[in-house]
């Protein structure tokens, strides 16, 4: 098995993540099964009770793990599907070093950050490593270096290299190697800075991913080889991409990336097969058409809350030889009214979310969309929304709510199921995971899905109240998919209207370049079709 470590210097936001997703394309594009890990220093135990402020989206897997964004990047990037193996916080080593420790496991030792948090970092690596099914585990470490929480983890992998032996692993760091204007000139000293940081906890980079507004030149490249003792081949840059994130693994391999780890790991391997991503990134950067598609949110400004579903509108558009122009809509400023700010566009996606903030504006759009056949895509709480809005304006449920923004909502139209009612605890206590869907026949859904039984990630408290099913449906609202018991609405549709689809669960986190989900790709070609 062969080893990637991932760190990050300087400062953050260097798109660590994004780096070691590309370089997990490129290394399965050589052919090579390839697994990843993320390490996250804090102390929550996950980041599902984050806010978005503070943490952007959270990415949920199959098996129900709320995650790091960045195992998002992995899943799209490549063909991995990850768990809640792949994604370790400190809260999760301190939660398991504790209850081993009030279990008696430690046969009354001192317990220590070394060896007990340690060994219990190396044991998540070892975990993964599975010869069976990968060949390389790619592992980025959250934060950055010189943070206090990020130690024990490099500590760790300090001591796993000496175990697994420095010829089956590679450390790369990712650094800013920033452009100081009054001095016309890229500066090496931080990233000096930082891989001396990494020396002192006995950690030596093999390679620097070297973030940068200007390219590097030989000079340049000879310096930071020099002073951080990488060779000159292993100083690669990784400029800003021009028009999408998917360029980035092209970029890396431009820079030889894929082939010096390759070497540098011993592993033989045939040039990755690039032609696909090629084709798809054209698309993206070419298209033919464009369209412009309305994000209605309570983060929109937050570039990173709604991440997998703007990557998944750019899956889909691009299959259709197709741009998007994005048009996000704070839904506070619909609250009193559109006022025009639908008028231009060809569709509208409501997004998921908690709590009330926004919420009528939301039902506003979604009215809307409803009545000026504007093809709509809503995600969760945009299908909760969609179902209040149809039941307040067609059925002529003036008080109809969901529970979770009134309590003593006339008509619960969205409302907990009892098992929910008990529960205290905000962290990973949601109906999460992926869940088996039932599609209903002759409904569009079965035409877009072109399958009966489809699989879908959750994450939410609340379902559609089935005590409203049969007087919504004689109105021209169908629950198009449910719960294979048929207890929960999971899907829902407009009869009446091109396009007006509307799910529980959240089709984003399973879209990839060149494979878009079909409830994206069917709202992109009905978006098309409608004419602004
Ligand atoms: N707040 C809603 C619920 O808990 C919707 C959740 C979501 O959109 N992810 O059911």
């Amino acid at each position: 098995m062969k080893y990637i470590f991932v760190t990050g210097g300087v400062v953050s936001s260097l798109g660590k993540g994004l780096a070691a997703a590309a370089l997990g394309t490129l290394l399965e594009l050589r052919g090579l099964r390839v697994v990843f890990q993320k390490f996250d220093p804090y102390l929550n135990v996950d980041p599902g009770t984050m806010s978005p402020f503070q943490h952007g989206e959270v990415y949920v897997l199959n098996d129900g793990a709320e995650t790091d964004l960045d195992l998002g990047h992995y899943e799209r990037f490549t063909n991995c599907v990850l768990s809640r193996h792949n994604n370790l916080t400190s809260g999760q080593v301190y939660e398991s070093v504790i209850n081993k420790e009030r279990r008696g496991d430690y046969l009354g030792k001192t317990v220590q950050v070394i060896p007990h948090v340690t060994d219990e970092i190396k044991n998540r690596i070892r975990e993964i490593s599975d010869e069976s099914k990968y060949d390389v585990v790619i592992t980025e470490v959250g934060g950055t270096t010189g943070d206090i929480e990020g130690l024990p983890f490099l500590e760790a992998i300090r001591q796993f290299i000496l175990e697994v032996g420095t010829h089956n692993v590679v450390n790369i760091h990712v650094t800013l190697v920033p452009y100081i204007r009054a001095a016309r000139e890229l500066k090496t000293k931080p990233t000096q800075q930082s891989i001396a940081k990494l020396r002192e906890i006995g950690l030596q980079p093999q390679v620097l991913i070297c973030r940068s507004e200007r390219p590097l030149d030989d000079e340049l490249r000879e310096k930071l080889s020099m002073f951080c003792n990488v060779s000159p081949r292993a100083v690669i840059e990784a400029a800003d991409v021009k028009h999408t994130v998917y360029e980035v693994p092209l970029m890396l391999h431009d820079e030889g990336l894929d082939g010096l780890i390759c070497d540098q790991l011993g592993l033989k391997t045939p040039e990755p097969e690039l032609a696909n991503w090629r084709k798809f990134v054209e698309s993206v950067v070419n298209p033919k058409k464009r369209i412009r598609i309305a994000v209605v949110g309570k983060y929109i400004d937050l570039q990173d809350a709604y991440k997998s579903i703007y990557e998944s509108l750019t899956h889909a558009a691009a299959s259709q030889d197709c741009g998007i122009d994005l048009k996000l809509i704070d839904a506070e400023s619909l609250q009193e009214g559109i006022d025009g700010q639908l008028r231009d566009v060809a569709g509208v996606l409501i997004p998921g979310g908690f709590g009330d903030r926004g919420v009528e504006g939301k039902i506003k759009a979604a009215k809307f969309a409803r009545e000026n056949k504007v093809p709509y895509l809503g995600l969760c709480l945009g299908m909760q929304v969609a179902t209040i809005e149809f039941a307040r304006n067609v059925c002529g449920l003036d008080k109809a709510n969901s529970t979770e923004f009134d309590k003593d909502a006339g008509d619960p139209v969205i409302s907990l199921l009892e098992e929910q009612r008990e529960v205290q605890n905000k962290g990973a206590s949601m109906r999460l995971g992926t869940w088996p869907t039932k599609i209903e026949k002759g409904t569009l859904a079965e035409k877009i899905y072109g399958s009966g039984e489809v699989l879908e990630r959750h994450r939410h408290r609340y379902e559609f109240n089935m005590d409203y099913r049969e007087r919504m449906h004689d109105k021209g609202f169908t629950i198009s998919g449910t719960s294979p018991d048929g207890s929960l609405a999971e899907l829902i549709e407009l009869r009446d209207h091109p396009y007006f689809l509307a799910c529980q669960y959240h089709p984003e986190f399973q879209s990839k370049p060149n494979k878009p989900h079909p409830l994206f790709k069917g709202f992109i070609q009905a978006a098309l079709a409608h004419k602004t």
